[in-house]
């Protein structure tokens, strides 16, 4: 049975470069089922970045709230995921104002480094060496995800999570395609240092988007 949509009329259009409905496949909300909206534009720019196709808006339909909405509320999901590229270019405040609205519990994947403007459930912030998130948005995290290439990685992984919240979670997550180098590493700094835990991109592994 279709759901009934609670939305207000909006002009404002968003470039959705993907959406579809999985499972959370990192972090501390792995195997949850939620619809992801993946946002393009970016404007931090990583080596190791397997999503570079959303830096640039050029390829990106631009979709209303509710033309969004209509996607989101023909699935089951009590979920949404707002990734990128950077979403938070967009003030995300309407759209997440929606899914509320729905019941709907909104999840922001973020580097960090603008301004957050939306009503968001859960944060996770994956700062980047290239371009270092801002101060306060550090506060704002529910879980730090710190991508580690090289064991470099792992200073600058407890120099951000001296500048969160104690209630944040603290994940380590191989980058994908060194893992076979990183993933010992990493195993080690956790036995080492147990207030961090391990983040694998289990989608990936089983080969779900
Ligand atoms: Fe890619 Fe994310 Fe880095 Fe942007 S912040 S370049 S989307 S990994």
């Amino acid at each position: 049975m279709k759901k009934s949509a609670f939305y207000f009329f909006t002009t404002m259009q968003l470039p959705v470069i993907d959406m579809f409905y999985s499972l959370q496949g990192e972090g501390r909300n792995t195997g949850m089922a939620a619809y992801f909206i993946r946002l393009s534009g970016c404007n931090v720019g990583c080596d190791f970045c397997d999503e570079k196709r959303a830096w640039s808006v050029n390829n990106s339909p631009m979709l209303s709230i509710s033309q969004i909405m209509d996607e989101v509320l023909k699935t089951k999901t009590k979920n949404v995921v707002i990734t990128g590229g950077e979403p938070t270019l967009y003030d995300l405040t309407e759209l997440t104002n929606e899914l509320k609205a729905n019941n709907i519990d909104t999840f922001l994947e973020t580097s960090g480094v603008n301004d957050i403007c939306g009503n968001f459930t859960w944060i996770t912030l994956s700062p980047k060496k290239k371009k270092q998130p801002k101060k306060e948005n550090l506060q704002k995290a529910d879980e730090l995800k710190i991508v580690i290439e090289t064991k470099e990685d792992f200073l600058f992984a407890d120099q951000m999570r001296l500048l969160t919240n104690p209630n944040c979670l603290y994940y380590l997550q191989p980058e994908y395609s060194n893992k076979e180098k990183t993933l010992q590493l990493i195993i080690d700094y956790i036995k080492q240092n147990p207030i961090w835990r391990l983040s694998l991109q289990t989608h990936k592994m089983i080969n779900i988007k």
